[in-house]
């Protein structure tokens, strides 16, 4: 089968030029001193801290909206699970941002929606995951633009053979919400036309990242089959969403490896 296809619509940015950054508000990006996992420069959300980092990111999420295969039943055995550990890995990250959810609960006004269906509406067919953000007017974001909602879209018929796992619906999950709060891919050049191997780019050696496709993808296509946030995610929230009792936490290129065991965590495997 071809290779699984993960995006966001903010890729559709010609570039990711470092400029307008100063006009959004709540980013710490001038700074300094360190490397940082890359980010889509010229979007954020449009809350503030206001002196109060204790909730300001604290994004409402609807329980995932199960689409596929016929019934919420049938569907919900493929991706209740893999859509619970997501939102767990990234809620027990150490970033300002939270994913809030209730089991059962579900709307379309929250901030984030996550729809798992059986093909991704203008997708072709073949697209694990898409994650589009929208400003104020519902306006698809494409550049410089102030996020007020987030949908991620996965196609859950691309999941099958090598891709049709829990650990890799897992993946592409946690990669999509990565794509909702800002995170670009890694193991790319900046024009996105070279894929790296995980842990590599064209600078060279570089952290893991749920957001780079060699990391992510399944093992037996020559992927990691790492499915879970990494230390270097945690340095880009940081980034964007910065909440100074945090600091720049994950960023410590010190004490992340180049190469880091594969094996998940085992609180996001409790599915599998
Ligand atoms: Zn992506
Ligand atoms: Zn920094």
């Amino acid at each position: 089968m071809s290779a699984g296809r993960r995006i966001a619509g903010a890729l559709l940015i010609a570039a990711f030029v470092a400029i307008g950054i100063a006009a959004l508000a709540g980013t710490v990006e001038s700074h300094s001193g360190h490397p940082q996992k890359k980010l889509f420069s010229e979007e954020r959300w449009h809350y503030q801290p206001d002196g109060d980092y204790g909730a300001w990111m604290n994004l409402s999420t609807s329980d995932v909206w199960l689409n596929c295969d016929g019934s919420a039943a049938a569907c919900g055995a493929k991706w209740d699970g893999p859509f619970t550990s997501s939102m767990a890995d990234w809620n027990g990250q150490p970033t300002t941002v939270r994913f809030d959810y209730a089991d059962g609960i579900q709307n379309t006004e929250f901030d984030v929606d996550v729809y798992i269906e059986d093909e991704i509406p203008g997708g072709g067919g073949g697209l694990l995951g898409f994650a589009p953000t929208y400003d104020i007017n519902g306006v698809l974001c494409s550049s410089s633009c102030v996020v007020y909602s987030g949908i991620v879209y996965i196609g859950d018929d691309p999941h099958s053979g090598y891709y049709g796992t829990a650990n890799d619906r897992l993946a592409t999950i946690s990669h999509e919400m990565g794509h909702i709060v800002q995170l670009a891919h890694e193991s790319t050049n900046p024009g996105e036309t070279q894929v790296y191997a995980c842990g590599t780019d064209d600078t060279g050696p570089i952290p893991h990242s749920v957001m780079a496709y060699e990391c992510i993808d399944p093992v037996a296509i020559g992927g990691l089959g790492e499915s879970f946030v990494q230390p270097w995610d945690v340095c880009g929230v940081n980034h964007a969403y910065n909440d100074p009792a945090l600091g720049f936490t994950g960023c410590d290129l010190t004490t992340i490896t180049a190469t880091p065991s594969p094996t998940p965590p085992a609180e996001v495997v409790t599915w599998a």
